[in-house]
């Protein structure tokens, strides 16, 4: 039949889509399957050696559409290329059949419903705290990021699904088994090859140091766990690791390198330098982003304790100010009050704060002027004359079209 038109929306772009073996004849406007595979069914279509639909061979899916049975076949698919446990296949497909309900869905472009498939799937395995990332979705798919989160965000909202965020062990342990540093192979020289139990542990460690210190809220999730996989790395053996830069251990791990994961790295050495100002024998050392390297593995030992040492907790200060409420707004007792000496401890550093609020920009937030103005106001002629054209002006305007315009060939 190729050549033909589609039965149902009358486009002729018809292509070949094989599916397993069997090749198919699909409509790419609209999804519709035109021939599928090679069945007969009575003797007559035999002797004629007609094909026949699969659908009209056995009226099994006379209530579903084409396109949604195509679309089930490719939720199915997904689920077996990600080798996921076989119960997400059909919370999956029960995610799909019931986006399918909805009149949005059923007319939507053929792209979307692609785009669809791999949405229930994530669902499905956030639901499950099964790690699979948005960004490697999008790749099987060939979707486009800002196409598919759109989708996304649309099919939770319309189906009132509740899906919980990313686990970060998780992500950490399968991402951090992708790196290739755990085996000798000639292009990782010896003394960068990594026990992987170790590795793991210890960048889940990092992770969670991050998570605490505010620098995972909001944030790409993956960056943080390749900042955190390159310190664990690095100082497990400081001496020979030191001069290895994360963009050098990316190539060498055979992963990519998200570009945010320089700043996570640079974060993340930050809060370490805070923790370690909080033991007396590292403070004397008078440590910098490189030499804290090597005292990753102490620093995290007490990460808990010196964590809340290094930092005044956040929850601690709104409870003081809460006291004194003639103090006024937060913002302006926030950094004030803090910068003021205070007995005790005098080297008590900054608050424990999400990197977005420390940047403090010069102007934060300006805030809008107060107005009492109430829409009933007299409006006087003057003020409105301003904004009409005087007849030079019309005229002047007229003159500036014609010039610009083209001059008509006559
Ligand atoms: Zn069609």
């Amino acid at each position: 039949m190729p050549g033909g038109s589609c039965p149902d929306c009358g486009s002729s772009e018809l292509v070949e889509d094989s599916h397993y073996s069997q090749n198919q004849l699909v409509c790419s406007d609209c999804g519709c399957v035109v021939t599928e595979g090679v069945l007969t069914t009575t003797f007559s279509d035999e002797g004629n050696l007609r094909e026949v639909t699969y659908s009209r061979s056995t009226g099994e899916h006379e209530q579903v559409s084409r396109s949604q049975q195509r679309g089930l076949c490719r939720v199915k698919d997904l689920c077996r290329v990600l080798k996921l446990p076989p119960t997400f296949e059909d919370t999956a497909i029960a995610y799909y059949q019931k986006a399918y309900r909805l009149s949005g869905i059923r007319a939507a472009r053929l792209q979307k419903k692609e785009v669809l498939v791999g949405c229930c799937v994530l669902i499905t395995c956030r639901q499950h705290n099964w790690p699979l990332t948005m960004g490697a979705i999008c790749t099987l798919l060939y979707a486009d990021l800002d196409v598919f989160s759109g989708t996304y965000m649309q099919i939770v909202k319309l189906l009132g699904l509740d899906v919980p965020s990313l686990c970060l062990a998780d992500l950490v342990k399968t991402y951090c088994s992708s790196f290739r540093l755990f085996h000798a192979s000639p292009s990782v020289p010896a003394k960068y090859i990594e026990d992987q139990e170790k590795m793991l542990s210890r960048t889940l460690q990092l992770v969670e140091l991050a998570n605490e210190a505010w620098l995972v809220t909001g944030r790409h999730p993956l960056p943080v766990v390749t900042a955190a996989t390159f310190l664990a790395w690095q100082s497990l053996r400081p001496s020979d690791r030191l001069t290895c830069s994360l963009a050098r251990f990316c190539k060498l791990a055979n992963v990519d390198l998200p570009y945010p994961a320089v700043s996570r790295l640079q974060e993340l050495l930050g809060i370490l330098l805070q923790m370690a100002k909080q033991l007396a024998w590292l403070q004397v050392l008078k440590l910098d982003k490189r030499s804290v390297v090597k005292h990753i593995g102490d620093l995290l030992k007490h990460r808990h304790m010196l964590l809340r040492m290094a930092f005044r907790d956040g929850t601690a200060e709104l409870e003081t100010q809460e006291k004194t409420p003639e103090q006024g707004r937060g913002e302006e007792v926030g950094l004030d009050s803090f910068s003021l000496p205070k007995g005790k401890r005098p080297a008590s550093p900054s608050l424990l704060l999400p990197p977005c609020m420390l940047k403090s920009p010069k102007q934060a937030q300006p805030t809008p002027p107060v107005s009492t103005v109430t829409g009933d106001e007299d409006i006087s002629d003057s003020e409105i004359e301003q904004y009409l054209r005087t007849p030079q002006e019309v005229r002047d305007f007229e003159k500036a079209r014609a010039a610009i315009s083209v001059p008509s060939p006559s």
